[in-house]
C-alpha cells in the first residue's frame, strides 16, 4: 500500500476475485482475531469525504466502513486484514505500544504521521532496527518510507489518491494503489514500506522493479529471519520467464487474486520470527512458483479455519460483480446495482441464493478444428460459481488434451486444477461416446462474457452473473457426429442436462 508513486498506478482496477469464507467459526463463537462489534466506533468526521461518490459514482457504503459484525483484533500479530468488508479494523483501533522507530520512545498514535514521524509497535520496531543493521552490514542503506498509519491518516492518503481533480485519478485507480481506511496493514503498526536509499534516489520509488534490485532481493531472502514477511508477492502467472521478481510487461501492476493487491516488493509485515518461519515452511510446502503457491493471506485464513482461500473485496462500484457488501441496497445506498454484489449476512457469510440455476437451451457451433458448445442458463441472484471464467464471449478454451483439472486460461498462465468447490455452480460438458471424456472434463463459470478474468489466477468461489447468461466451452479435437452432454453442475454433480450431437 503505497503513499506516493503515481507511476506505479495502472488505470484498470483489475478485478479481483472471490471467494468467501463460509463454514468457519463465525456465527457461533467469534473466530480468533476478532473482537466485538461494540468496539468498532464511528467513522471520524475527517473521513466522511470517502463516502461521497466521485465523478463516476464510486464510493463505499456506510455498512462496509463500520460493518455490523465483529471487527479484527489488531493486537494479534496474525490478524487478518484484507480488502473484504469483513476483515476490517475499527476506526478507533490503534496499537497501545507504538514507539518512534528512530528513538524507540513511546509515541501516541496521533503523533505518528509519516514521513515526519515513523512509528511501529515496540516489538516490530526492535526487529526492524535489527534488520536495518543487517542491511547496512550488507551495503544496503535502508530507507523507511512509511510505517504505522492510523485510520484517519489512511483516509487522507486514500482521499489524496481519489480526489486529485484534473488527473486520471478517481476512486478506482485509488483502490488499486492504496487500501481503504480500516483495511490497511499499516494500521496494525507492524507493516513497513521499505526501500534502500540507493533505490529512492532514482525518483518515483513505488515501482515493482525494486523486487529485482540488490536491496529488494536481500529483503525478500532475509526479512523472515527478523520476523518480517512479504504479504503481496508476484503472482506466478505474471512472472517473466525465468524470473521470480520481474513481471511480464502486460502484467505489471496487475492485481493478484490471491491477495487483492498488486505486487508490492517494498511492503513487509512483522509477524514475529517464529511465525515467519512457520509461514515460510508452509509456503515452501505449497510449491513456490507453481499454481498452488500460497501467500500470507491463505496461510492466515487457514489458521482461522476459513473455508475459502480468498474472498471478494468491498464493493466500491469499481468491480461490480466481483465484490461483497453488507449493504442490502434497500436504502438506495449501494455502490453496485442489485445482483452485482455478493450480499453478506449479519454473520459475514454470503446470503443464500433463492432457487437453483436452470438450463434453458444449448447449441453447438463448429469453429475450425474445434467445437464451441454453448449453454443458456437462468441464474438466480446470489448464486455462487467458480473459475474457469470464460473470455469476452463467456467461452473457456480447452486445447487438445486440456481438462478442467489442468487448464491454462491465458497465454503464459500456469495450468491449474479448477476442482469443484462446495456450493459453486458451473456449466460442464462431457463426451458420451468415450469413457475418457466422462466426468465433465470441460467446465465454465456462470459468468457473462467481458468480465475481467484476473479471477482465473486462483480457484475460488465467486458471484455468478444473475439473470439469463450464455456461456460456452471451446474444445479441440472432437469429431463430427460425436454425442456430448451439457449439464448444470453443483460441485461435481449434474443437476440438469441436455444431450447434443456435434456437427
Ligand atoms: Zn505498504
Amino acid at each position: 500500500m503505497s503513499i506516493g508513486a503515481a507511476s506505479a498506478l495502472v488505470a484498470t482496477f483489475a478485478t479481483f476475485v472471490g471467494v468467501l469464507y463460509g463454514g468457519d467459526a463465525a456465527g457461533q463463537t467469534r473466530p480468533r482475531g476478532q473482537m466485538a462489534r461494540s468496539d468498532a466506533g464511528a467513522i471520524p468526521a475527517s473521513c466522511n469525504a470517502l463516502r461521497v461518490p466521485d465523478d463516476a459514482g464510486h464510493f463505499i457504503a456506510r455498512e462496509d466502513f463500520t460493518p455490523p459484525v465483529a471487527v479484527v483484533d489488531g493486537d494479534d500479530l496474525l490478524a487478518l486484514v484484507n480488502r473484504s468488508p469483513r476483515w476490517v479494523l475499527a476506526p478507533t483501533y490503534a496499537p497501545r505500544d507504538l514507539v518512534d522507530v528512530s528513538t524507540m520512545r513511546p509515541a501516541p498514535a496521533s503523533s505518528c504521521t509519516p514521513p515526519d514521524r515513523q512509528c511501529l509497535r515496540r516489538e516490530a520496531a526492535q526487529a526492524y532496527q535489527r534488520m536495518a543493521a543487517a542491511m547496512r552490514r550488507e551495503g544496503h542503506e535502508p530507507k523507511l518510507d512509511s510505517a504505522f498509519r492510523g485510520f484517519v491518516t489512511q483516509c487522507t492518503v486514500f482521499a489524496k489518491w481519489a480526489w486529485r481533480r484534473g488527473t486520471a485519478m478517481g476512486f478506482c485507480p485509488a483502490t488499486n494503489a492504496s487500501a481503504i481506511p480500516g483495511h490497511s496493514q499499516h494500521q496494525l503498526g507492524t507493516a513497513v514500506d521499505l526501500f534502500t536509499l540507493a533505490w529512492t534516489r532514482g525518483g518515483a520509488h513505488f515501482r515493482e522493479g525494486f523486487g529485482c534490485s540488490n536491496g529488494g532481493r536481500w529483503l525478500a531472502q532475509n526479512s523472515w529471519r527478523f520476523g518480517f514477511v512479504l504479504p503481496y508477492p508476484l503472482h506466478p502467472d505474471y512472472r517473466a520467464q525465468g524470473s521470480d521478481c520481474a513481471a511480464r510487461p502486460e502484467h505489471r501492476g496487475r492485481v493478484d487474486p490471491r491477495t487483492g493487491y498488486k505486487h508490492e516488493p517494498w511492503h513487509f509485515r512483522y509477524i514475529g520470527p517464529e511465525n515467519a518461519e512457520r509461514f515460510r515452511r508452509a509456503w515452501e510446502a505449497s510449491g513456490p512458483g507453481t499454481a498452488n503457491e500460497i501467500t500470507l493471506e491463505q496461510w492466515l485464513r487457514e489458521r482461522l479455519g476459513a473455508r475459502d482461500a480468498v474472498e471478494p473485496p468491498s464493493c466500491d462500484g469499481c468491480a461490480c460483480g466481483e465484490c461483497a457488501t453488507f449493504n442490502d441496497g434497500s436504502a438506495g445506498s449501494a455502490p453496485c446495482p442489485a445482483g452485482r454484489s455478493l450480499l453478506l449476512d449479519r454473520s459475514g457469510h454470503p446470503t443464500a441464493a433463492r432457487g437453483i440455476p436452470t438450463l434453458m437451451a444449448t447449441r453447438v457451433v463448429r469453429d475450425g478444428s474445434a467445437v464451441v458448445i454453448y449453454a443458456r442458463v437462468r441464474v438466480p441472484a446470489q448464486t455462487l460459481t467458480q473459475p474457469p471464467i470464460g473470455d469476452a464471449q463467456g467461452i473457456a478454451r480447452y486445447g487438445a488434451g486440456a481438462t478442467v483439472h489442468a487448464l491454462s486460461t491465458a497465454e503464459g498462465a500456469l495450468a491449474r486444477d479448477y476442482r469443484a468447490l462446495e456450493g459453486a455452480w458451473r456449466v460442464g460438458v462431457e463426451g458420451r461416446d468415450e469413457r475418457a471424456q466422462r466426468g465433465y472434463p470441460w467446465r465454465v463459470a456462470l459468468v457473462e462474457g467481458g468480465r475481467d478474468t484476473t479471477a482465473n489466477g486462483f480457484n475460488s468461489r465467486l458471484l455468478a452473473t444473475s439473470g439469463e447468461v450464455e456461456v460456452g466451452v471451446r474444445v479441440e479435437g472432437l469429431r463430427a457426429g460425436q454425442r456430448v452432454r451439457v449439464a448444470i453442475l453443483r460441485g461435481d454433480e449434474a443437476v440438469d442436462s441436455n444431450d447434443a450431437r456435434l456437427p
